[in-house]
């Protein structure tokens, strides 16, 4: 199908992106989720403005133990930063799972952030590592940590007219890894878990995991976190573990898995990304 017509604006520099977006444009980055809902007419903007020619908006720098990442970052970009590669291994290695080549060369980690599409893979990875969003707006600006921004599905702590500006997230020198079950169709998530963990006197600590496809939102799994904290990590506690990962949750189900297969492939996927994890401690 045919988007409905809509009016286009490229601007240069932010202000003008965000005086826009104050009176009411939406904003388009890659356009990889937003021009295919304009087809199917699931959405129709009247005006957009496209993110992509901002020069401010396109960065990763490290700055005080963080990696700061402009929103307009394509996935490829996260994939395949030397910075990201060395210092936030998770982030890079969950990019590398989103979708396909083209779509990872179109995509941003803004536009896959503000989407929060249930089934997204960046927000499990960032659940696991905390990170944190800046929302800008015409004369705003305030940062939101993932815990707080993922609200529902679809939808975000996002205030009309305001954009991600910037996403954070820890240098980290944990052991981590992505664990998918993709949807082969698509390559989005069945479920997707992402595990990061140290290793203290042989004993494990700072257990984080992220878990995506599952619920309407993104979270992390605190009950199955506490059950691996001071554990060795013996194949049976992770086992034990990972079978908590969707305790308390209300899994989602569609064409693809019924929610109690889901709840069980998370289970699978926990176990198998705290492994993968610990064999890299
Ligand atoms: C074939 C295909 C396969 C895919 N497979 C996967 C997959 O396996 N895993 C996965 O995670 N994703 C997948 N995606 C989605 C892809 O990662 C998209 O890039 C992402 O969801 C949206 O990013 P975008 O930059 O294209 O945003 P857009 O499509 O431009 O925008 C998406 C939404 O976010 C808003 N928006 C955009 N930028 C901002 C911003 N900076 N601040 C606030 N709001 C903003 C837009 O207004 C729109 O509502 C797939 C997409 C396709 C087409």
């Amino acid at each position: 199908m045919i988007a409905q017509a809509f009016e286009y604006t490229a601007p240069k520099t932010l202000d003008e992106a965000l005086g826009l977006l104050a009176e009411g444009a939406k904003p388009l980055s890659g356009g990889m989720s937003l021009i295919p809902m304009m087809k199917l007419r699931l959405a129709a903007p009247e005006h957009l403005v496209d993110l992509a020619r901002i020069k401010d908006l396109n960065y990763i720098r490290e700055a005080g133990g963080f990696l700061h990442i402009g929103t307009t970052v394509t996935h490829y970009e996260v994939e395949s930063s030397a910075l990201v590669r060395g210092k936030c291994p998770l982030l890079a290695e969950t990019a590398s799972h989103i979708g396909d080549v083209q779509v990872r060369n179109m995509g941003t980690i803004g536009g896959s952030v503000a989407h929060a599409d249930p089934s997204a893979d960046y927000p499990a990875a960032m659940q696991a590592l905390e990170a944190k969003f800046v929302l800008k707006g015409a004369s705003s600006e305030r940062t939101v940590s993932a815990a707080d921004f993922f609200v529902d599905m679809f939808t975000t702590a996002l205030e009309p007219g305001e954009i991600v500006r910037e996403v954070i997230v820890p240098v980290d020198n944990s052991a981590s890894s992505y664990q998918k079950c993709y949807q082969p169709a698509s390559g989005f998530a069945i479920v997707g878990i992402a595990a990061r963990l140290a290793k203290a006197a042989g004993k494990l600590a700072d257990v984080r995991i992220g878990v995506t496809g599952l619920s309407n939102r993104a979270y992390r799994a605190t009950a199955a976190e506490k059950a691996l904290e001071g554990k060795a990590g013996s194949a049976e506690e992770i086992r034990a573990a990972a079978a908590l990962v969707a305790q308390g949750v209300e899994a989602n189900a569609d064409i693809h898995a019924s929610a109690d297969y889901r709840k069980h492939l998370a289970s699978v996927y926990a176990a198998r990304a705290v492994e993968a994890a610990l064999a890299r401690v």
